[in-house]
Formats: C-alpha cells, structure tokens, sequence
C-alpha cells in the first residue's frame, strides 16, 4: 500500500487534532505484526501530541487478539450450539467465547437501533405473543414479549420481563428468594412502542391470542394513531372445529404463523432456549444479550 495516507485523527482527546480529519498531522514510525494472522500494520506518531496509533485504533475489534473468531462464534452461538461447545471446536478458552458473544451482542444492538431508526419499513401486519423461560432455577421465570412482521423477515423487538412466582412451585419459590417484582409488562410496554413507531402510515393489523390484557395495551398504546386493527386469535384448543376435524388441526391459515416459527427457531437455534436440556439461563442480562444476537442474525444484519 506504500505511504497511502488514510482520513485519521488523533486518538488522544487532549490533543488539538483529536476529531479532526486533516490526514497531515501524523508521520510514519515502524510496523506490528499482529499475532493472528502475521500481518505487518505501519504505526504512526501525531506530530503534534506525540501519541503512537495504529489504523487498528480505530477498528471496533482493537486490541482484540483473535477477531477472525467474532464472525464464527456469532454464527454458531444461533445456530443451537453451547459456548462450551463453540470453544471445543475452536480450540480457544470458555472465556473468549464469551467475551466475543457479548461484544457481538453490543454490535447486534447497534445495528438493530440503526435499523429501528431508518424506518425503512412500515409494518401493515405485525404479529405479537410471547414465551417463557427462566433464569437460574425454574423457580424464577421470566416472559419474552416478541413482535414479528406479518411477512416473517424481521423480528421487530425481543424484551425480558421477569414473571411473578407461579404454578405449583410458586411457594417454594418465595419461601426460598423472597419477593419478585413482574415486570413483564414493562416488556410489552417496550415492545408496544417499537410496535407503534414501525406501524405504516396507512394502516396496520396487529395480530396477537386471545388474552384480554394485550387489547387493553394494544388500545391504549395506539390511542393516537387510530389505523389500527387488532385481531385476537381464540386459543385453539377451546374451538369445537378442531376437536371435531382433526385434519384441520394442521398450522395451514394460522394467522400467528410467523410468530410460531420465530418461537420454533428460537428453541432450536438458541442452546439456553432449548426445552428439556442441561443448558439454562444463569443470568437474565445475557439472556437478552444472547437475543440482540439472534435477532441480528435472522433480520440478516451485517456486523
Ligand atoms: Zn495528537
């Protein structure tokens, strides 16, 4: 590349070139070889301030000693593979697992944020529901509200709201971890409003079960912009149609269908949300961090 000069600035923010794009403060001084691939990166020295970069100061990934694994991890960690799993294979440390899977879920936020605010889709048919898992111990359940476009190509939000106690193990539980405040209505609040901002101008259908609470939020949520229509799906089960005719037990014309197969695809493409297995979820922030990921993965972002 010989002595191409790239648009940097100072990385030093008491220095009078810090954010600005000259390219003509800084000279070259000796190269690294980076212990990943053995590539020769010049540095260089600001003229001004004396501080040493690197065009690698720059990157999101600098200091990081193997970011040839970022890409990997993200794609196995939602593809149903454990993190001890993806550092046998890859042959590094539990502990660089995770690191990536956190630094590739704040990337994924990222780009999820970039892709809310473009707004470049309006949303005529948004699809609602949510599921549950927990955290640590069954005991201690949590609810993820989940929103998806009516055509199935982008999963709209993803929220973890903790759910109270409940079931038969509901006063084993509060006898051993003491109140827990629910808030998974926090959840839906949040994913109501993401909701609300991707509705078309001209109209939107919200698609949800049956339960009462969700044409209450739905209402009051959408008080001011009028275009809506909600669709309540009766629970299946109680329809007489179906116990009757078993064939048309099938999926076929399920208007929730989207929303079922993203459920489907996170129980099997997300280790911790699979059912029945040893993988759990210790702790909720890496749960919601472990979805930013999915979620970038299935609305195909690049990060
Ligand atoms: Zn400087």
């Amino acid at each position: 590349m010989g002595e191409r000069r790239e648009k940097y600035s100072c990385p030093n923010h008491n220095c009078k070139q810090y954010g600005t794009k000259s390219g003509h403060f800084y000279r070259r001084e000796g190269q690294f070889i980076t212990q990943w691939n053995h590539q020769p990166v010049p540095r260089y020295v600001c003229k001004e301030c004396g501080k040493k970069f690197s065009s690698h100061s720059f990157r999101s990934t600098y200091q990081q000693k193997k970011p040839h694994l970022n890409r990997v991890i993200y794609e196995l960690y939602c593809s149903g593979m454990t993190q001890r799993r993806i550092a046998k294979q890859l042959r590094c440390n539990l502990k660089t697992v995770v690191r990536k899977f956190l630094f590739m879920a704040a990337e994924a936020r990222l780009a999820h944020e970039a892709f809310l605010k473009r707004k470049a889709f309006s949303m005529s048919e948004i699809q609602f529901d949510e599921m549950e898992s927990f955290e640590h111990t069954r005991l201690k359940p949590l609810s993820l509200a989940l929103a998806v476009s009516g055509d199935g190509r982008h999963i709209l939000d993803a929220r973890i709201g903790v759910l109270n106690y409940k079931g038969r193990l509901a006063g084993l539980a509060r006898r051993r971890y003491g109140l827990r405040k629910d808030t998974s209505r926090e959840a839906r609040a949040g994913v109501w409003k993401t909701a609300l901002d991707m509705a078309a101008p001209s109209g939107v259908k919200i698609i949800t079960d049956a339960k009462p609470q969700y044409a209450t939020e739905i209402a009051r949520r959408f008080k001011d912009y009028k275009n809506y229509h909600h669709l309540a799906v009766p629970n299946r089960r109680n329809l007489l149609q179906y116990a009757q005719n078993p064939l048309r037990r099938k999926n076929s014309n399920d208007p929730l269908f989207w929303l079922n197969h993203v459920a489907a695809r996170l129980r099997h493409d997300l280790s911790r949300m699979m059912r029945k297995v040893w993988t759990t979820t210790k702790r909720k922030d890496r749960l919601e961090a472990h979805l930013s990921l999915f979620l970038a993965y299935y609305n195909g972002y690049v990060i």
